[in-house]
């Protein structure tokens, strides 16, 4: 494994992106940045922006383009994050947020976008059924729950269903997905950007797909990324 990448992760919500990212985050050494989790925070530090982000959130609608560009753009200016590389979870989620995303990294680009395709009756089942910490973050779901109650294993916080995991806010948050999101795939593509991995399977199965379609590109790239 050599550490640094610039990495972008689509796919419909329950495709296991953040769970991914992590993992991912971990192996490459580089920072996983999901404005998800940077906007469950703030809604958590009741801080104004949590404030307003909060019913949207909740309703599964998306937050302003204007908003999200300038929470990501923080992050990637960073020391950390210029120096290692990061891992991109949620972001973009419309095509003019891809466009923000070029303009910000440039003038280097995204070493590879990761498509995670699923079903989407196996994503309607699988957040259904997720629970989440309230504390850390840490996914569990109705058949893979805490040892006590539902109290967190890392961290001892609550863990709950999320108002957006909710059947109404799923479809929602799924049609949003079809409408605004998915046309990145085609963008991506055109920019040769765009790898797509199959989200079926045991979680470190598709870990090992998603290393796998890296390191292909690293060779493709002659050995470097980022
Ligand atoms: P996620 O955890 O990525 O599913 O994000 C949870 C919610 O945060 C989304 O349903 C949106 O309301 C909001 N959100 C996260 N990322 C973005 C984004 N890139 N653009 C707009 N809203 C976002």
């Amino acid at each position: 494994m050599i550490p640094g990448a610039r990495l972008v992760v689509l796919g419909k919500q329950g495709a296991g992106k953040g769970t991914q990212c992590l993992s991912l985050s971990h192996h490459y050494v580089i920072s996983h940045i999901s404005t998800g989790d940077l906007l469950r925070e703030e809604v958590r530090l009741k801080t104004p922006l949590g404030l307003k982000a909060k019913k949207i959130i909740g309703q599964g609608d998306l937050l302003g383009d204007d908003l999200i560009v300038t929470m990501v753009k923080e992050r990637l200016d960073s020391a950390e994050v210029r120096r290692r590389g990061f891992i991109l979870d949620g972001f973009p989620r419309t095509v003019s947020q891809a466009e923000a995303l070029g303009d910000l990294l440039a003038p280097n680009d995204l070493d590879l976008v990761i498509d995670i395709a699923i079903d989407t009756g196996v994503v309607v089942r699988r957040l259904s059924k997720r629970r989440v910490c309230t504390g850390c973050g840490r996914n569990y779901s109705t058949t893979n729950r805490p040892i006590i109650g539902w109290t967190c294993d890392t961290c001892a916080n609550e863990v709950v269903q999320r108002d957006d995991d909710r059947p109404d806010a799923i479809q929602h948050r799924l049609e949003i997905y079809e409408a605004q999101t998915a046309p990145l795939i085609a963008w991506y593509t055109e920019r040769d950007l765009l790898v797509t991995v199959s989200g079926v399977g045991a979680e470190e199965t598709v870990t090992k797909r998603m290393i796998k379609v890296i390191e292909d590109r690293r060779n493709r790239k002659g050995g470097r990324l980022s």
